[in-house]
Order: structure tokens, then C-alpha cells, then sequence
């Protein structure tokens, strides 16, 4: 792919804002990534250019259909100076299968990957150094198409923004609260769970809204259809630990197939943990908490990595797990998966690559 680049001078570029003050998606680097789809023509004009407005037209489809997907992804700068991405191949391959399922256009994987290090590159001193910290990479694919009708749209952008982000949770590597719905869902069997499409975070605005005013960090989704299974927290994956079982709902369509989820399995079949994919009722898990069964419970996701989840609320009632503390496995994950990350831990699966 030939990228045309177009880089701000020097003196235009931005002031790198203080590691300390980064907060999650609020600071965003000098450049950015563009590339146009048109229908019978393909992808066409990669580009380079310095941050900026996007010009759309007022019928461009995403903005009334919704055809919108993204992804997320890190790059993190070790010790040793070197940038590395993390299994950033899995991001490229389930952007495609969001893209299938909201009937957008498939982008050639490797050319994609190629030019996220190429604005990486671009954008390096971007990278933030301090431990945790990272730049969170953010491909996005919208329909710019000028129509009103609900069809696949025939023309798309798709783009590349970053940001340098500080540790996820205001409270740090600090066990949540969360709060258990049962009067909203986040998808439904045969939806758009699954895929990484705007629409679903607007769905989950309310419930999480409610959530915090509450004084919850999260809400924890249960299934559509009987309201009793759980799927997933927030924007994360989530694991039990019942026993010495890992636990963990099984990808049935309406979850969001997480790579950190993916990440945790590995490690902790190959640690010898027993593992379970399964559909994990509300109520099993409840009944476990209260006779100290449940050892532990912790989302998964890129942001966060591993978040602790320190109390379950479920319809009038405080459920606390491992006495609102860290448990031992989830700190164990936390520090492996992020020892990968920097490059301070043997890379035994081939996760990282050094751009
Ligand atoms: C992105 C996301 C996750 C986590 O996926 P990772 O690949 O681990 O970052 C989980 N649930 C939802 C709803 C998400 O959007």
C-alpha cells in the first residue's frame, strides 16, 4: 500500500500532555490514518495527515443507519524503548467479522496493520513511557455514503486515531462494584451482539447511567431472553472463580469475543487451572459468593486489562467476593499479560510484535 503522507512541521505539532494527567481518550496524537471505499473500486487513497475534522455530508448514512464499527488496541513502550503492539492480527480479524455482520466492506488485514505502524511511527513520541500507561490505537469504519434508505451504503471511510491513555479506572488496580441488571439487555440472540458496532455502547448508555448514579462502576449484563445468564460487564469480558474452576459465558452470538478474554483462557489452561466455557446462571453465582465459593471475579479488556470486580449488587442486595480485595489469580493474570505487553516477561505465544 502506498500511503501519500502529509506531516505537520515540527512547530505545528502539539504539546505532549503529563503522564500523570492522561485519563482514558481524552488527549489524541498529531496525525491520523484515512482510507476511502467506493463500491466497484475498492479501498483507495491511503493517507497520512495531521488530526483533524472530517467533512461529511449531512445523508452520509452512519449518521442515520448506524453502519459503524471499531476497534481497540495498545501499544505500549517497554523499558528496553521498544514499541510493541499486542496481538494486534486478532483486532484485524475481528474488525473484518464486525464489518461482515453490519454488511460493510472487508479491509485487507495485513495492509491495515501495515499502516497502524506507520502511523505509530509517524506519531512515536506519542507512546507515553511511564508503566500502564500506553497509546490506545482506535480504527474506526463509518458509511460516508449521501442517501436516506436503509440498505448497505456504498461508499465508506475508514480511519485511524490515537490516544495516549493512563490507567483505565479512576480507582486504579482497585476492585469495582458492580451493579446487576434486570431491566435492560445489551443484545439478544441472533443481534449485533458480538460485533463491535456503535449502536450497542448507545443501547448500554442508560443502564450505566443508572449504574452511577448509584455509585456502580459497571453494570453486569444478563441474557435477553431469560434475564438470568450472565454475558458480559460493560465493555469487558468476565471470569469466576468457583473453586479452583475459571469460569467464564460461553461465545454464544451476543457477546463480545474479547482477545484479553482469549488471552486469560490461554494462560490459565496452560498454568493447569480447570477452565469452563458455560452458560452461568445469576443465581449460581450469588448462591457461591454467599457460601464463599466464588474466590474471585474479574472483567477483561484491553483498557483495563484485568479489573477486579469487588461486589455484586443484584436487586436490593450487596454481594461482597474475597472481602472487596485483589484476588491472587487475577493479579497473577494482570501481571503476566502486562509483563508480555512491555516486554518484560517471555513472549511464549507470539503476542507481541516490536514495530
Ligand atoms: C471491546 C470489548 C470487550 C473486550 O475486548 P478486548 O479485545 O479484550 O479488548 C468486551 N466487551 C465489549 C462489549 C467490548 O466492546
Amino acid at each position: 500500500m502506498d500511503i501519500k503522507t502529509e506531516l505537520l512541521h515540527e512547530s505545528e505539532r502539539k504539546e505532549l500532555p503529563s503522564s500523570s494527567g492522561l485519563g482514558f481518550g481524552t488527549h489524541f496524537s498529531d496525525h491520523m490514518f484515512l482510507i476511502n471505499y467506493t463500491e466497484g473500486q475498492g479501498w483507495h487513497d491511503p493517507r497520512i495527515l495531521p488530526y483533524g475534522k472530517f467533512s461529511l455530508d449531512p445523508a452520509a448514512a452512519s449518521l442515520h443507519y448506524g453502519q459503524a464499527i471499531f476497534e481497540g488496541l495498545k501499544a505500549y513502550r517497554g523499558k528496553d524503548g521498544k514499541i510493541r503492539l499486542f496481538r494486534a492480527r486478532d483486532n484485524m480479524e475481528r474488525l473484518n467479522h464486525s464489518a461482515w455482520r453490519m454488511c460493510m466492506p472487508q479491509v485487507d488485514k495485513e495492509e491495515l496493520l501495515e499502516a497502524i505502524k506507520a502511523l505509530i511511527r509517524v506519531d512515536k513520541r506519542w507512546v507515553p513511557e511511564a508503566r500502564g500507561t500506553s497509546l490506545y490505537v482506535r480504527p474506526f469504519m463509518f458509511a460516508i455514503e449521501a442517501f436516506l434508505g436503509v440498505r448497505p451504503a456504498r461508499e465508506y471511510m475508514l480511519s485511524v486515531i490515537m490516544s495516549p491513555v493512563g490507567a483505565y479506572y479512576a480507582e486504579g488496580f482497585n476492585p469495582i462494584k458492580i451493579f446487576v441488571t434486570d431491566k435492560y439487555i445489551r443484545a439478544v440472540p441472533g443481534g449485533v451482539g458480538e460485533a463491535k458496532t456503535a449502536g450497542n455502547y448507545a443501547a448500554s448508555l442508560m443502564a450505566s447511567k443508572e449504574a452511577k448514579e448509584l455509585g456502580f462502576t459497571q453494570v453486569l449484563w444478563l441474557d435477553a431472553a431469560e434475564r438470568r445468564y450472565i454475558e458480559e460487564v460493560g465493555t469487558m469480558n468476565i471470569f469466576f472463580l468457583l473453586e479452583d474452576t475459571l469460569v467464564t459465558p460461553a461465545l454464544t452470538g451476543s457477546i463480545l469475543p474479547g482477545i484479553t478474554r482469549d488471552s486469560v483462557l490461554h494462560l490459565a489452561r496452560d498454568w493447569g487451572l480447570k477452565v469452563e466455557e458455560r452458560r452461568i446462571a445469576i443465581d449460581e453465582v450469588l448462591k457461591k459468593a454467599e457460601g464463599h465459593s466464588l474466590k474471585e471475579c474479574f472483567g477483561t479488556g484491553t483498557a483495563a486489562v484485568i479489573s477486579p470486580v469487588g461486589l455484586l449488587y443484584y436487586r436490593d442486595k450487596d454481594y461482597a467476593i474475597n472481602s472487596g480485595k485483589t484476588g491472587n489469580l487475577a493479579q497473577r493474570l494482570f501481571d503476566e499479560i502486562t509483563g508480555v505487553q512491555y516486554g518484560e516477561r517471555e513472549d511464549i505465544y507470539g503476542w507481541t510484535e516490536v514495530i
